[in-house]
C-alpha cells in the first residue's frame, strides 16, 4: 500500500470526484477526513472506507468560511494527530453569459473555488510546515487552461488555482511540501449530469475528447493517489491533465 496510515483531508467529498478520491486514497491505506458543506452522505462514505479496512471521520466544512476550515483542521489533528495530504476538491460551476454576471455570482464561484483553496491550503500548510512535509493537491479543470463558453468565473477560478500552485510550490518546497494540480476533463458526476443528458451537448463533448468517452471519477482518484504518494516525490508545481486528450487540439 502506497499511503499506509497517511492522514488525508478531502474537501467536497460526500459525492462525485471527491468521494472517489477519498476511496482511492483509503484503498492505499490512508485515513480520510470526509468533509463537505453538508454532512448528508458524508457518513456513507466513511462507512465505505471502514469496509475497505481504513478509518475515516465526517466533518461539515464550507471551504469558503475560515471558521469552518480552521475547525476542520483542528478536528483532523485532534483525531489523527497530523495532516499528510490535503485535497482541495470542493468546487461549483455557474453557467451564465458574462454580461449577465453580477458581483454576487462572481463572489460565489471565486469564494468557493479559489478562496476555498487559499483557506484550506493556508490552514493545512501551517501544520505541514511543523511536520516538515506534506502533499497538497488541488482539483482545477481543463477550464483553467482554455476558455469555455458562459463560465467566466469558473475559468478564472481554475486558472487561479493552477498559477497559485506554481507559486506555492516555490514557497513550500523548502518545507518538503509538494503542491500539485489535477485538471480533469469531462467526468461523469452530478456537476455534468444535465450536460450529459442532453444528446447534442454530449455529442459535442465526446467529439472534443480523443478517447471518445466521458471520464469516471475514480480515474481522477487514481491520479490524486499518484501525486499523494512517494511515486511523485520529484514533482511539484505541476498540473496533471486527466482529460481523455481534450487539450491536445
Ligand atoms: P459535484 O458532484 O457537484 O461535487 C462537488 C461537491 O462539493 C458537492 O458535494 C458539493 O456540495 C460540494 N461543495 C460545494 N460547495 C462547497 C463548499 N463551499 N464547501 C464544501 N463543499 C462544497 O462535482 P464534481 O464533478 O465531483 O467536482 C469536484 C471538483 O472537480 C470540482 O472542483 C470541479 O470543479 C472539478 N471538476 C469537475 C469536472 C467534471 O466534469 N465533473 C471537470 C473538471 C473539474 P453541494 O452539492 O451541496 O453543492
Amino acid at each position: 500500500m502506497k499511503l499506509k496510515n497517511k492522514i488525508a483531508i478531502v474537501t467536497g467529498s460526500r459525492r462525485g470526484i471527491g468521494q472517489s478520491i477519498a476511496l482511492e486514497l483509503a484503498k492505499e491505506g490512508a485515513k480520510v477526513v470526509i468533509s463537505d458543506i453538508d454532512l448528508k452522505e458524508c457518513q456513507n462514505v466513511c462507512d465505505e472506507i471502514k469496509k475497505i479496512g481504513s478509518d475515516a471521520i465526517a466533518v461539515k466544512c464550507d471551504v469558503s468560511k475560515k471558521r469552518d476550515v480552521d475547525a476542520m483542521v483542528k478536528k483532523t489533528i485532534q483525531k489523527f494527530k497530523r495532516i499528510d495530504i490535503l485535497v482541495n476538491n470542493a468546487g461549483v460551476v455557474l453557467m451564465k453569459p458574462f454580461v449577465q454576471m453580477i458581483e454576487k455570482d462572481w463572489d460565489f464561484v471565486l469564494g468557493i473555488n479559489l478562496k476555498g483553496v487559499f483557506l484550506c491550503t493556508n490552514a493545512a500548510a501551517k501544520q505541514m510546515v511543523k511536520q516538515k512535509g506534506g502533499k497538497i493537491i488541488s482539483i482545477a479543470s481543463i477550464a483553467g487552461e482554455v476558455g469555455f463558453m458562459n463560465t467566466s468565473a469558473y475559468c478564472a477560478s481554475k486558472a487561479g488555482i493552477i498559477n497559485l500552485t506554481r507559486e506555492l510550490a516555490m514557497e513550500l518546497s523548502p518545507h518538503n511540501i509538494n503542491v500539485n494540480v489535477v485538471a480533469p476533463g469531462v467526468i461523469a458526476t452530478k456537476m455534468t449530469e444535465d450536460m450529459l443528458k442532453d444528446k447534442k451537448t454530449k455529442e459535442v463533448l465526446l467529439a472534443n475528447t480523443p478517447l471518445g468517452r466521458v471520464g469516471q471519477p475514480e480515474e481522477i482518484g487514481k491520479a490524486v493517489v499518484f501525486l499523494a504518494s512517494d511515486d511523485s516525490s520529484f514533482i511539484t508545481g505541476h498540473t496533471l491533465v486527466v482529460d481523455g486528450g481534450w487539450l491536445t487540439h
